[in-house]
């Protein structure tokens, strides 16, 4: 796998062109009656309670983990190579949360390289998926998921817990129920943060209650749209290296 991993590298190493293909962008699941629950900004302390909850009801949900935002992914090896190990999915948040339509080609790829690097580093795993901060983009954050054989993953239903201001609880809870209510001919694509306690402790529970109760299947982001989570995945993750924690800045 080193060859592989060499050749997914820095951004010096593509060129930016003006007739380059773009990425695809997914914002809806295809099948009906399918809910993929997301959470996005971690990995943090609350990644254990999650991973927790959904495997006692025998969930399977997304990941969109950064290297460095409420927490930095190397202070979560273990936590993130559990998540993976249960069957969930883990995808790309990129780096730092920058806004990536405003970076340079080069700073683009370099947050998405690390991110990228950090996963297979932890999981074995290349990962096939990104959720671009914000859902900001354009087609030069597009062309550069392309060359790196990324997806960028949006969403349908914004639980707004992140919202400025953010969804009160009793909000969120709202439009879950207006989701199911809508029918969502395209499955439930959502977007939930980790980060927020009342969607940990509050608002995904009474999700997960009524998305069951009206026959909804709980999939994986890759699931639901029919594409792949990854690239490739490699039998055991590297072993730990205490020199990754230098890049927790
Ligand atoms: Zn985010």
């Amino acid at each position: 796998m080193l060859f592989r991993s060499a050749f997914i590298f820095l951004g010096s190493f593509f060129v930016l062109s003006s007739s380059a293909q773009l990425a695809q962008v997914v914002t809806n699941c295809v099948n009906p009656k399918q809910v993929a629950l997301t959470f996005d900004d971690g990995p943090y302390s609350s990644t254990q309670i999650i991973r927790q909850m959904l495997n006692l009801q025998n969930i399977k949900a997304t990941f969109f983990y950064n290297g460095v935002n409420f927490d930095c992914i190397y202070n979560h090896i273990s936590d993130v190579y559990q998540m993976y190990s249960d069957g969930h999915q883990i995808s790309s948040h990129t780096w730092n949360h920058f806004d990536l339509a405003t970076l340079s080609w080069d700073e683009i790829h370099n947050q998405m390289y690390l991110t990228e690097r950090a996963i297979y580093r932890i999981t074995g795993a290349q990962v096939a998926m990104m959720r671009p901060p914000f859902g900001s983009y354009n087609d030069q954050v597009r062309q550069a998921s392309y060359l790196r054989n990324q997806t960028l993953i949006i969403w349908n239903m914004d639980s707004g817990d992140a919202g400025v201001p953010p969804k009160t609880t009793e909000q969120s809870e709202a439009l879950y129920d207006a989701a199911i209510a809508s029918g969502s001919p395209g499955g439930i694509l959502t977007l939930n943060h980790e980060t927020h306690n009342t969607t940990v402790n509050d608002v995904i529970p009474y999700a997960i209650q009524k998305l069951k109760n009206a026959g909804y299947d709980f999939v994986t982001v890759a699931e639901c749209s029919n594409l792949p989570a990854y690239q490739w995945q490699d039998s055991s993750p590297q072993p730990v290296d205490p020199s990754w924690q230098s890049e927790c800045v």
